[in-house]
């Protein structure tokens, strides 16, 4: 990742990316917004306690860093639920029940929601069409890169080879423990443990996404764990109340 700024607010661009002049994207952090403690600042999620209007400000304030007109979020429900938004209204800021959404209409930014859960963007050049995937570990465990990727063929030919992802800041094996892993995960997680209770979600990201025949080159890790950098992204698990920092993309 690239660390940029732009009207005070910082944000980080995926190499992969940014060369592609078709698409704007940005993987936001925590500050820059106006949100008080303890959603300081940058809260970009209506759901985790922050008034309304403080979201609609710093959404509106990332629009403008990205210059796009519009943009919309799942209300993201750990499942595996994809959805082609095609246009919008105003009041369509958030949509319930989707945690991976895919355009290719040109100003809609994607918005994924974050406080430890990756998000995954996608490109497909050839195609001109993006999506952006809420993945936490029950997203891995639902498998919601397939039923993306799959809904991505399906409706726009997209194929897996000319498909690009990116893994934005998440909890890493660093900090992705977990004491009941037999419970809650399935057994072919087991070779993705890296401690008795830790496991590398990046690692099974990717491989979710080989498994869609992505290549290795196209698939972009920023390796940044939320939990350990709690200073610049939200985490979750380190401060339970707290906001969500967004990650987006679109199309110009
Ligand atoms: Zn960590």
């Amino acid at each position: 990742m690239i660390k940029r700024g732009k009207k005070g607010i910082p944000f980080y661009q995926f190499e992969n990316l940014e060369s592609y002049g078709e698409i704007v994207h940005g993987i936001f952090t925590r500050n820059g917004g106006i949100s008080p403690p303890p959603f300081h600042t940058l809260n970009v999620s209506f759901l985790c306690g922050d008034q309304r209007e403080n979201v609609l400000r710093n959404r509106n304030l990332i629009l403008g860093v990205v210059e796009m007109e519009k943009m919309v979020s799942g209300s993201q429900a750990h499942g595996n639920r994809a959805l082609v938004v095609r246009g919008l209204d105003d009041r369509d800021n958030e949509i319930e029940g989707f945690d991976a959404l895919i355009t290719n209409t040109p100003g809609i930014a994607l918005l994924v929601k974050q406080a430890d859960c990756q998000s995954i963007l996608m490109h497909d050049p050839k195609c001109k069409v993006i999506a952006n995937i809420h993945c936490g570990w029950r997203g891995n465990t639902h498998n919601v890169i397939k039923s993306t990727i799959a809904l991505m063929k399906r409706e726009f030919g997209c194929q897996s080879s000319n498909l690009l992802a990116c893994i934005g800041p998440s909890l890493g094996p660093c900090c992705s423990e977990f004491l009941n892993p037999s419970n809650d995960f399935p057994k072919a997680f087991g070779e993705y443990k890296v401690s008795p209770y830790h496991f590398d979600f990046w690692r099974i990201t990717i491989d979710q996404l080989k498994d869609e025949g992505l290549k290795e080159d196209n698939i972009e890790v920023a390796r940044v764990c939320t939990h350990c950098n709690s200073y610049e992204f939200f985490s979750y698990r380190r401060e339970k109340i707290t906001g969500r920092f967004g990650t987006i993309i679109g199309l110009k």
